[in-house]
């Protein structure tokens, strides 16, 4: 019997746990936890330890699909390859390079995602390149780089256990990051006090010192006002305001009005919760602060993270360990594809793609001519799609169809393209619009690297090669590269980590040999740097941290007589986004099969809705027969609906209104009816 353990990472959140993969005989029979690995300890949670099951499951797609009359045939490689190559070039020659758009895929390797991009760049000719942190975390990067000059989670994982302080806002993550979660209670064990702000109870909220059930959408009043008393009753941090921050008076100003009394109504809760708060949090040293979709997918997404950011200059939690601005990735490389350039406007490492010198740079690497032109969003190139500017999309591991807000309308882009190339692990939504389906390896079958959610590079080992006919997922970039004139062929993920290395200083000490134990933390600029674990000590990269002023802007959309409910969705511990692995997990699946929607006990009864009834939720963009969970968890006048589920999509009701600066959809707040069914 041949039994091997091999260590690589969890391939579903952010936290970035190390595990085991164990295969006997050639096939994957389990997964166990790292004790070594610096995030895991030991331990991963109920998805990590399933995440090996749907490796060989029998709905993975194993041949190249082209669909012929409206069907899919199964194609040999070749067929595939050479049909989307000639496609491709054609669409390019008629209509021009940015009528083409690649998502690169926060669920892929950094190595991939560098691929993706320069596919897109030195091959398409495009700057359109993005990935699903578009439908995330991208107000995080754009928030943070305008108040500290960096868009990353400054602090390590492991030090959240060291804070007196946790300060949660729109994050549930026990539930989503689960191995974070058990830092919070860890530290929750050794006396640091906790603030929750969630419009739900959730268990996390339940062990909190102070738990503000806010109405969604309203996070920049709650803010400003705890901000308010922190600068009214003399509680902030004079010394590190004025040595490291500047704009101070315009946030005293703008924080002014909001008194916990103004701000009260609007946010939901009482004044006096809200100051007592304030002071909690301004008593205590250090305080993390932390976030994740809650603040993010709103249209003032980015004003949110900003604001966050105020809090904590003000109070000198940033710069020092067990503090911070700490952003909860959600997959498990969406720090990583954001690092690789997998966005429209940056190369590797954040580097602009309009500063003529950087561009000069890739041009001498890559042997091409590079567009000086930012190119669009996702968002955008949906936008674009429907509007038939727009006419090619490649697609790695991302189903849009599910995953982005107003599904109707992502129909309507993604049918109103003149060719989809899909390169997925199973059949979904999205792919049963393509045109050509590329069979995805597995993150067993792969090795390259994940960026966690605190910047640490890891590697990731194939455990077994590639599933049947299945190639490795770089193999098959290359080959469309290479027929369409363009040599992109390496020999393993090494080399494409060293060729990213070579070209992006916060990665020049990195390499795959360094990072074979642990991973580095980023910046790493030289090979005899130990990584960083948290950012902005003694500067930041601006120089001074900027507060930003910034005014409470409702939703796009709030309740009324129609829809006068505000609806909200999120995940829970046993699914994944999307639900594609987790459902087809046995045990994640039996916990929890069926979609519910959450409501309040009054609210449901004023419908007439029972705990064993059916009721319906609709939005203007749609409507979802599911079950209720009557529960006082919730706040009233608010519904809250996890997104994991297939046959009943939430994003079929979200609302398709975005972030003006970051391009990210309004996912957490909505107006809604719920009619008892
Ligand atoms: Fe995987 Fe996240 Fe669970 Fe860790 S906490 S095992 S990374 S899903």
């Amino acid at each position: 019997m041949d039994l091997r353990y091999v260590h690589t990472i969890c391939p579903y959140c952010g936290t970035g746990c190390g595990l085991y993969l164990k295969v006997k005989n050639g096939e994957l029979i389990g997964a166990l936890p790292s004790k070594t690995g610096s995030v895991s300890q030991g331990r991963i949670c109920v998805k990590g330890l399933n995440c090996w099951e749907i490796v060989a499951h029998k709905d993975r797609l194993k041949k190249p699909l082209i669909k012929k009359k409206g069907r899919f045939e199964e194609a040999t490689w070749d067929e595939a390859l050479d049909f989307t190559a000639q496609r491709l070039s054609e669409i390019k020659d008629s209509y021009g390079s940015d009528s083409l758009g690649v998502w690169g895929s926060a669920r892929c390797t950094n190595e991939l995602n560098y691929l993706a991009q320069k596919f897109a760049r030195a091959v398409l000719g495009t700057n359109n390149v993005d990935h699903c942190a578009r439908t995330c975390h991208s107000p995080t990067v754009a928030g943070l780089v305008r108040a500290f000059g960096s868009g990353a989670m400054t602090n390590s994982i492991d030090e959240i256990k060291d804070a007196q302080g946790i300060f949660i806002i729109g994050s549930n993550a026990p539930e989503a990051h689960p191995l974070i979660g058990w830092r919070i209670r860890t530290a929750k064990d050794k006396g640091a006090k906790i603030i929750v702000c969630d419009p739900r109870r959730t268990d996390l909220a339940g062990y909190a010192d102070i738990h503000i059930q806010h109405y969604p959408g309203t996070d920049i009043a709650l803010l400003n006002a705890l901000m308010n008393v922190i600068i009214a009753e003399n509680l902030y941090d004079k010394k590190f305001v004025e040595e490291r921050t500047e704009g101070f008076e315009e946030l005293r100003k703008a924080v002014e009005k909001y008194t916990p009394e103004f701000s009260a109504p609007i946010v939901g809760v009482a004044a006096d919760l809200i100051r007592e708060a304030a002071r909690l949090y301004a008593s205590l040293d250090p305080v993390s602060n932390i976030y994740t979709l809650g603040i993010t997918e709103h249209t003032v997404g980015t004003e949110n993270v900003m604001s966050v950011a105020n809090l904590a200059m003000l109070t000198g939690n940033v710069g020092k360990g067990s503090s911070g601005v700490n952003p909860l990735r959600g997959q498990n490389n969406v720090q990583g594809a954001c690092d690789i350039g997998a966005l429209p406007d940056v190369y590797p490492g954040y580097q602009a793609v309009d500063n003529p010198e950087i561009q000069r740079k890739f041009e001498k690497a890559w042997g091409v001519k590079l567009s000086p032109r930012k190119g669009l969003t996702s968002t955008d190139q949906l936008i674009g799609a429907a509007e038939g500017k727009i006419k090619a999309l490649y697609v790695i591991g991302e189903d849009p169809m599910r995953s982005d807000p107003n599904t109707n309308q992502v129909r309507k882009a993604l049918e109103n393209l003149e060719f989809l190339v899909c390169q997925e692990l199973f059949m979904t939504p999205t792919t049963e619009l393509a045109d050509v389906i590329f069979p995805a390896a597995s993150f067993a079958e792969d090795s390259g690297t994940f960026t966690n959610s605190e910047r640490r590079v890891q590697l990731v080992q194939e455990a077994i090669p590639p599933l049947a006919d299945t190639r490795r997922n770089s193999h098959i970039l290359g080959e469309i590269a290479a027929r369409m004139g363009y040599e992109m062929n390496y020999g393993d993920s090494s080399e494409v980590w060293d060729e990213i290395a070579s070209l992006t200083p916060i990665f020049a000490g990195i390499s795959h040999e360094r990072i074979k134990k642990e991973g580095i933390q980023w910046p790493c600029p030289d090979k005899n740097h130990p990584g960083t674990p948290y950012l902005h000590k003694g500067k930041f990269p601006r120089g001074r941290g900027k507060f930003h002023a910034i005014e409470n802007r409702p939703p796009a959309e709030v309740p009324d007589e129609e829809y006068p409910f505000i609806l909200s969705t999120g995940r829970i511990r046993f699914h994944y986004n999307v639900g594609t692995m987790t459902r087809r997990t046995t045990l994640t699946n039996r916990e929890f099969p069926h979609m519910f929607v959450q409501i309040h006990p009054e609210d449901a009864k004023s419908l007439g809705i029972k705990k064993k009834g059916k009721c319906r939720v609709v939005t203007r963009r749609g409507s979802l027969t599911i079950n209720p969970d009557i529960t006082e968890r919730i706040k009233k006048g608010v519904i809250w609906m996890p997104f994991h589920y297939a046959k009943e999509p939430a994003n079929l009701l979200t609302n398709d209104a975005f972030c003006p600066i970051a391009r990210t959809g309004e996912y957490k707040a909505c107006a809604a009816r719920v009619e008892c069914v």
